[in-house]
């Protein structure tokens, strides 16, 4: 194991910083899940980010044209920085009460972990860093990005590393997202998502009844798409997540609707899939005289994967070793498949502690070595970025 830099007084004493605040970055988890962070309203959480990245000695946090809060810690030797990152939205709509519980070592609301966890780290490791000296050789460019939850379609991550993005060129992705202390995640599942809208003039159910009906429309549409042939090399999945429309049980209706999600860990898999549904739906289109059939794509995140011999990959690997977690390679879908697939070296991990029910009103963190799961992620930026001096 490659533990020599960890052995440096600097970054011993970041450490033990780390493990000092365990109860305040808990505490900080408790705060920022507390404020409410939709899609597409997560301004109010992502100001007290700036804030709180600025109290941890950062300089000048700013928040860019999309919303993502970035701020530069600089290195010894400049060049393209290690981003390393959580995310700041939720699934939870607003008015959802994201009121956080505690008893004991265990908290319960709404985003507890999915991903307040991974900002209070994210805060933690910017504290540790600052708090020891730490100089890096790499510059490190910290951010809570916007948009990684479903109807986001990772918006947040897709500017970062836009030309134009503070992010755009960076030498690696560290994302922290929710609890765990072995998973590292160096693939990404891809999804394409589709919506089809079926309108048609509507009309009586009696009295006009033999009007083309767009819900029988669609009920076809759907019972095709579930007949698709979705392959095992690798694994794909379709799903009709969502159906809608009509306007009352006696009534032809005017208009209807169908949300589709596809997967997979392979590009040329979703492309296949999107061939087929796209048949489908023209043969839908022909099908119907007199009625509209569109499908658009409301959700488009890319597949990638990152090699195991990639520095950050190994240096994610040892930091998992150095705080006696078994590492191990997991496929997911996260922030990081946006740099995957533009060809960064980019990987996801938990947080440490344990969680569950995430995405539900009652998900729950349990702070069991939480902050083993705060210190590697602490020592893969180290181990990433290198350092040349500690104070
Ligand atoms: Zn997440």
């Amino acid at each position: 194991m490659r533990a020599g830099p960890l052995l440096l007084p600097g970054v011993r004493h970041a450490a033990d910083l780390v493990l000092t605040s365990d109860e305040a970055t808990l505490r900080t988890q408790m705060e920022l899940s507390e404020i409410p962070a939709p899609a597409f309203d997560e301004g109010a959480r992502g100001l007290r980010m700036q804030a709180l990245l600025a109290a941890a000695g950062l300089p000048e946090p700013g928040v860019d044209d999309v919303g993502n809060v970035v701020a530069v810690r600089p290195g010894s030797e400049g060049g393209p920085p290690l981003v390393v990152s959580a995310h700041l939205d939720t699934v939870f709509p607003p008015g959802t009460d994201v009121s956080v519980h505690r008893e004991g070592d265990t908290l319960r609301g709404p985003g507890i972990s999915d991903d307040a966890r991974g900002l209070a780290t994210l805060l933690s490791v910017a504290r540790a860093m600052n708090g020891a000296g730490i100089v890096t050789r790499a510059p490190v460019l910290f951010v809570a990005t916007v948009g990684e939850e479903g109807i986001g379609d990772l918006r947040g991550v897709k500017h970062l590393f836009a030309p134009g993005g503070a992010g755009h060129g960076a030498a690696g992705f560290l994302s922290l997202d929710g609890a765990g202390l072995d998973g590292v995640v160096i693939e990404g599942l891809g999804s394409r998502r589709y919506r089809v809208e079926v309108a048609g003039p509507g009309g009586h159910s009696w009295a006009d009844w033999g009007m083309p009906n767009p819900i029988h429309a669609l009920v076809e549409l759907g019972r095709g798409l579930t007949k698709i042939e979705l392959g095992l090399d690798p694994v794909s999945t379709l799903t009709i997540g969502r159906i809608g429309g009509g306007t009352s049980v006696n009534a032809i209706p005017q208009h209807a609707w169908v949300e589709i999600d596809t997967r997979s860990a392979a590009g040329h898999r979703l492309d296949m899939l999107e061939v087929d549904i796209r048949a489908q739906v023209e043969a839908a289109r022909r099908a119907w005289d007199g009625l509209d059939v569109a499908i658009t794509v409301i959700g488009d995140r890319p597949c990638g994967a990152t090699s195991r011999d990639a520095p950050l990959v190994r240096a994610a690997f040892d930091a998992t070793r150095a705080v006696g977690g078994h590492p191990k390679p997991a496929l997911s879908s996260t922030d990081a498949n946006v740099p995957m697939a533009l060809g960064i070296p980019a990987l996801t991990i938990g947080c440490g502690g344990e969680a569950g029910l995430a995405h539900t009103t009652d998900e729950w963190y349990r702070n069991t070595g939480g902050a083993n799961g705060v210190l590697r992620a602490l020592y893969t930026v180290v181990l990433t970025a290198g350092v040349t001096d500690a104070e």
